[in-house]
């Protein structure tokens, strides 16, 4: 190999080092920015969470109020005991009352029919 090849091999080398210098320092940069963002979206992602806790057990608070002892309506307790005192509260004989004893499908239906 001639001397100028050698110096020519030389600075080719070198330009090809600090070419994968130049982009390992980019890579980096690139890798920063990611772990950023991803350290951005797990705080909203937490965030999120907490809120969707939140409003759930909102939820889950005013749905056990609305619901009385035995898991019911106010309006199902109200149905069921007009049900207890004897009158039918199914659409299909609403008021009407019923025979000692008797019982009706339609309004056992409506009383605890979903659950
Ligand atoms: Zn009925």
């Amino acid at each position: 190999m001639a001397k100028t090849d050698v110096f020519g091999e030389f600075m080719n080398v070198s330009k090809q080092a600090a070419d994968h210098a130049a982009k390992l320092a980019q890579l980096k940069d690139d890798v920063t920015a990611i772990m950023e963002q991803n350290a951005e979206l797990r705080m909203e992602n937490q965030h999120l969470r907490e809120r969707v806790e939140e409003l759930t057990n909102r939820d889950n608070a005013k749905a056990a109020e609305l619901r009385g002892a035995g898991g019911m309506t106010k309006s199902k307790q109200n149905l069921e005991k007009i049900y207890g005192e004897g009158y039918h509260v199914c659409s299909k004989f609403y008021g009407q009352h019923l025979e000692a004893g008797e019982s009706c499908a339609f309004c056992l239906d409506i009383l605890y029919g979903d659950r």
